[in-house]
């Protein structure tokens, strides 16, 4: 067989070229609003990569001021990572019970340091700065707890790498907007949204999306009426002003 009849045929759900692209430059046009309303964001200061790698391991299932509280519960009760690493269980479960459901995080804490320890010798993640940054995530999420959004915190937060962290505020306000199809679970957006925003976008997308989710376009009950993404967001179109989204 010879032309069109020949050629494999893209899965029924695969985005087109032209849908990529197409959604590549929605997804420009909403970090170049959300720049403009909140400017650059700042994230807190960098911490070094382990530390960062502990702090968003607390951070799962919690607020990020619980998170901080079981952080610095861990700093001030022992002197260095490698004394949590080696402490009795129930020691860095007390410690960190601000942050909830201790009884998973404490050990799977303790777990990944001393995986890492094996690894390399040392609580030490700055060598990833060297790595390729797929090869970079690749090792991080091979430690059980430690996921691509961990990964990419990490990476892009304290190592300076181009990964783009999907947390629950982006993947809600992602999905909303249609930028994304409506089946892709968090873990599955990472890659999508690297491939489709540039990489030095990465940061102040992240961060001014996590606002906006926050702020106005909230779980419940999002702020419609005054948010400054609503004239190209399909959940606004369809849900408050009944149109139909091809
Ligand atoms: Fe969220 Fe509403 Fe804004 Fe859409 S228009 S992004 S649903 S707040």
């Amino acid at each position: 067989m010879t032309g069109a009849a020949s050629r494999p045929r893209r899965a029924a759900s695969a985005p087109s070229r032209r849908d990529l692209a197409a959604s590549a430059r929605r997804a420009l046009r909403v970090h170049e609003i959300l720049l403009a309303a909140y400017g650059e964001p700042v994230w807190r200061n960098p911490l070094p990569a382990i530390d960062e790698l502990v702090s968003t391991i607390l951070s799962q299932n919690t607020s990020d001021t619980n998170r901080d509280r079981a952080f610095e519960a861990l700093l001030a009760k022992f002197p260095a990572w490698e004394a949590v690493r080696d402490a009795p269980a129930a020691a860095v479960i007390e410690a960190i019970r601000p942050a909830g459901l201790a009884n998973q995080k404490g050990p799977r804490l303790q777990q990944v340091l001393r995986a890492i320890t094996a690894e390399r010798g040392a609580l030490d993640l700055e060598f990833l700065k060297d790595w390729p940054v797929d090869e970079a995530r690749a090792w991080l999420t091979k430690f059980n707890g430690v996921g691509p959004k961990t990964a990419a915190i990490v990476l892009l937060f304290s190592l300076g790498r181009p990964a783009f962290p999907v947390d629950t505020h982006v993947h809600r306000v992602t999905g909303r907007l249609g930028l994304r199809r409506p089946e892709m679970s968090a873990d599955d957006c990472h890659a999508y949204f690297e491939a489709l925003l540039p990489p030095e976008t990465y940061y102040a997308a992240h961060l001014n999306l996590i606002r906006h989710g926050r702020e106005v376009c909230h779980a419940r009950s999002p702020e419609c009426e005054r948010c400054v993404l609503k004239r190209m967001c399909n959940y606004y179109r369809t849900q408050k002003k009944g149109e139909k989204v091809s």
